[in-house]
């Protein structure tokens, strides 16, 4: 993740229509990883990429290590009945799909877009952009029948109104639930008021992510001006915490970027977020093309001990770490604990083998619905948003 692999001469089939975005590949023990691949800094990778006869390696001339590599889904390349390439709206990575209905950002028309945005948002053309719910339906019905994804992360970026994106996102929720037995989370910029997060849970959300990104006050406003002059970090702190008193324990998330912020800085983000109940999830930054925003330098050494340090911090405050995980292009908590050394195998196992298991995800479902209703007291019907 942090160097990417030089790829050796591979005519790789699978790798088509990648560019951007990285190689999926698992680990030995299962662990998905998304490794830049075409980035600028990857010419400098010591590891390389090789084919040997069906299978794959990865090589830095020392040793070398069998990976697997994950196949393109093969809805990538069917369309909607209107038209729409299935894989313009929804990207998988790892055991989720992220469904971008408005790829749109409010923050790009004044210039005050988050300095690392790496999304296929922009600031053009709102309304022509939306898809419809009945072509996001068709997309999570093909994401779906492809198997071995069971969470849609509904995106969006940022846009005028006190509701956070919320109010848009609900007939897409509301029809998800009503036609799919999988589970919803959304990422969203946190809304003004804590009511509309009640509404999130109440409309079908099983998690809720808002990224905070960058801990740092100083870093947070200057790389990230539109989130730090609309919203402000204080507002995010207020919205998280309320959100961990209303989810489920463990699926209220924030992204802090590894490498936009000193690692002391990160760690001090890891031990509030988790102090207040909130899962740090730990994308590292992948500068783009002459891109000034990285604090270098970033090495292994550097990052190995914020990772064992999120694992840590997790645990100790009893947060539950099944929720956030198997998600390829980010580091989660679950996988901070490979590089403890802690944990392996045993009943561990077995409970990652149950919530990937059809029973597991049914079951984790059905306690989710029933722990909304038990929970959403609002005299407002979610129907009424
Ligand atoms: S909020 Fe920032 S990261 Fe998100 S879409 Fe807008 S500019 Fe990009």
């Amino acid at each position: 993740m942090l160097r990417g692999v030089r790829l050796e001469a591979l005519d790789i089939e699978p790798l088509a229509g990648r560019a951007g975005v990285g190689i999926d590949i698992i680990l030995p023990g299962g662990t998905p990883v998304n490794v830049p691949s075409d980035e600028e800094f990857v010419k400098d990778s010591p590891y390389i990429l090789r084919k040997k006869g069906d299978a794959y390696a990865i090589t830095d001339l020392k040793k070398e290590v069998a990976v697997r590599i994950v196949p393109i889904p093969s809805f990538y390349g069917r369309k909607t009945k209107t038209g729409v390439l299935f894989s313009d709206i929804a990207k998988v990575h790892g055991s989720y799909a992220v469904i971008t209905p408005l790829p749109y950002c409010d923050f790009f028309k004044n210039n005050i877009e988050c300095r690392y945005c790496a999304g296929n948002f922009s600031g053009a053309g709102k309304k022509e952009k939306a898809y419809s719910v009945d072509e996001v339906l068709e997309t999570v019905d093909a994401i779906l029948k492809e198997g071995g994804l069971n969470i849609i992360y509904l995106s969006i970026g940022f846009s005028e109104g006190e509701d956070g994106g919320i109010l848009f996102l609900a007939p897409y929720m509301r029809e998800i639930k009503k036609h799919f037995n999988c589970l919803i989370a959304v990422e969203a910029l946190p809304p003004k008021k804590n009511h509309w997060i009640d509404d999130t849970y109440a409309l079908g959300a099983d998690s809720v992510l808002y990224n905070l990104e960058i801990f740092d006050q100083e870093l947070f406003e200057a790389i990230c001006p539109g989130r730090a002059k609309s919203i402000g970090r204080g507002r995010y702190i207020i919205a998280l915490k309320y959100a961990a008193g209303v989810f489920p324990n463990g699926t209220v998330a924030s992204h802090l970027i590894v490498g936009l912020e000193p690692p002391g800085s990160t760690c001090m983000g890891i031990d509030f977020l988790t102090g207040i109940g909130v899962v740090p999830i730990l994308p590292i930054y992948r500068p783009k093309k002459g891109g000034a925003l990285r604090i270098e330098p970033l090495t292994g050494e550097v990052i190995i001990p914020i990772y064992k340090h999120l694992y840590r911090a997790v645990k100790k405050n009893n947060i539950n770490m099944n929720w956030v995980r198997d998600i390829s292009s980010i580091t989660t908590p679950i996988e901070g604990r490979l590089l403890t050394g802690e944990g392996q195998g045993g009943i561990n196992l077995i409970f990652d083998q149950f919530y990937k298991s059809r029973l597991g995800l049914k079951t984790a479902w059905g306690l989710s619905t029933l722990r909304r209703k038990l929970r959403v007291k609002s005299p407002k019907e979610p129907e009424d948003l």
